[in-house]
């Protein structure tokens, strides 16, 4: 079936005017498609709630992964120590990340289902003097939980560290105070909850710790600063901007706004994924994480207990019938995902566990 719709973590499903707007090849260097880079970068900061004299926004090309790598490489200096914390896969890129660019860090590993520990990185930071950055996960995709960036942000902003949060698959769907928790560096990508479609991602940074990066990158397409200074002369990208994602983007944030931003599609996320629950949990499904630590985005499920299929046998049943799942991903556990953002709506969580519910009676 050629027109499925993806019930994973990004990229996602689109709205039709989204992808639309990819039919036409913007030149790059006059002044309105500069002012397209601009208007987003504008429009990112108010969906963070900060403001453009504390904050800037800097579009980098690449998946999200560049964008985490791009402030990691950035501001992270030869003296400085970074501690990471990590539930999960993409806690652990950032450690090889760090390994990769020969960045001094000490990690501090939970269980994939358990959150970060505020008290515990309070700990580690009083302990080590030498940590200057902590980098954790908003919504790690892995499992599905919504860690607590709210009380990490509180210890390590009362210890004058800097903080970099990977808000990759959260931002735009779940509400962020990115001034007000004093988050320092925050990431996320076009294909997330923003709805756009893959090829840039973007880092919203305070402006004091980004002008004390200056000459700390340790690589040239991904220096932040680098980036940023270019752009902020008058909107453009260093090297080749993904032209047609940057449009696809900019009317993906027109539709947030009109669906009535973060809130609402927060909203919209929620009550999918409360139907997937309640429907998946009367055929015998459970999720993997508890319910208090649950996030709205994401859920990874154990497959009902005496069950007889492959998951690819499962994926290929549900694809058959226009929905697209996702194997699962944590490594203590033999479970599969499904992701309820994107252009997806409660009809679609209706559908696809009534899909389920058919493939159990088949195959039992
Ligand atoms: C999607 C995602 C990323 C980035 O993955 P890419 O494949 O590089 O786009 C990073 N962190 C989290 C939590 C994600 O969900």
């Amino acid at each position: 079936m050629k027109n499925y719709k993806l019930l994973t973590p990004g990229p996602l499903t689109t709205t039709e005017t989204v992808k639309k707007e990819m039919l036409f090849d913007h030149c790059t260097w006059d002044d309105d498609y500069k002012q397209i880079t601009q208007e987003i970068r504008r429009e990112l900061l108010n969906l963070a709630h900060v403001s453009e004299e504390e904050y800037t926004a800097v579009l980098m090309q690449g998946s999200g992964t560049f964008g985490v790598e791009s402030v990691l490489t950035s501001v992270i200096g030869k003296e400085e120590k970074l501690l990471i914390a990590a539930n999960g896969a993409y806690g652990k890129r950032m450690v090889s990340i760090a390994e990769h660019a020969c960045i001094d860090y000490t990690l501090y590993e939970e269980d994939f289902d358990k959150v970060p520990c505020a008290r515990k990185i309070a700990e580690i930071l009083d302990g080590d003097g030498r940590i200057t950055h902590v980098a954790m996960v908003h919504s790690e995709t892995t499992s599905g939980i919504l860690n607590d960036i709210s009380s990490v942000a509180k210890v390590v902003k009362e210890r004058g560290r800097t903080f970099i949060v990977d808000a990759m698959s959260s931002f735009g769907g779940v509400d962020i105070q990115v001034g007000e928790l004093g988050i320092d560096f925050i990431v996320s990508s076009a294909n997330k909850c923003i709805q756009g479609v893959p090829g840039f991602s973007f880092i919203i940074c305070r402006r004091d710790k980004l002008m004390e990066s200056k000459g700390k990158a340790r690589s040239l397409s991904l220096d932040l600063y680098d980036q940023w200074e270019t752009m902020e002369k008058d909107g453009k990208w260093r090297f080749t901007s993904p032209t047609h994602v940057v449009l696809a983007f900019r009317k993906a944030l027109d539709e947030l706004k009109e669906e009535g931003g973060t809130e609402k599609r927060n909203e919209r996320y929620t009550q999918n994924h409360k139907i997937l629950i309640e429907n998946l949990a009367k055929l015998g499904i459970k999720p993997y994480v508890g319910a208090d630590v649950q996030g709205p985005i994401i859920t990874t499920f154990y497959y009902p207990e005496n069950h007889h299929f492959s998951f690819q046998e499962m994926y290929e049943y549900i694809k058959e019938r226009g929905y697209a799942i996702y194997p699962g991903k944590v490594t203590d556990a033999d479970t599969f995902r499904i992701g309820n953002i994107g252009e997806i709506y409660p009809e679609d969580m209706v559908k696809v566990t009534a899909i389920i519910s058919e493939f159990l009676k088949e195959t039992n």
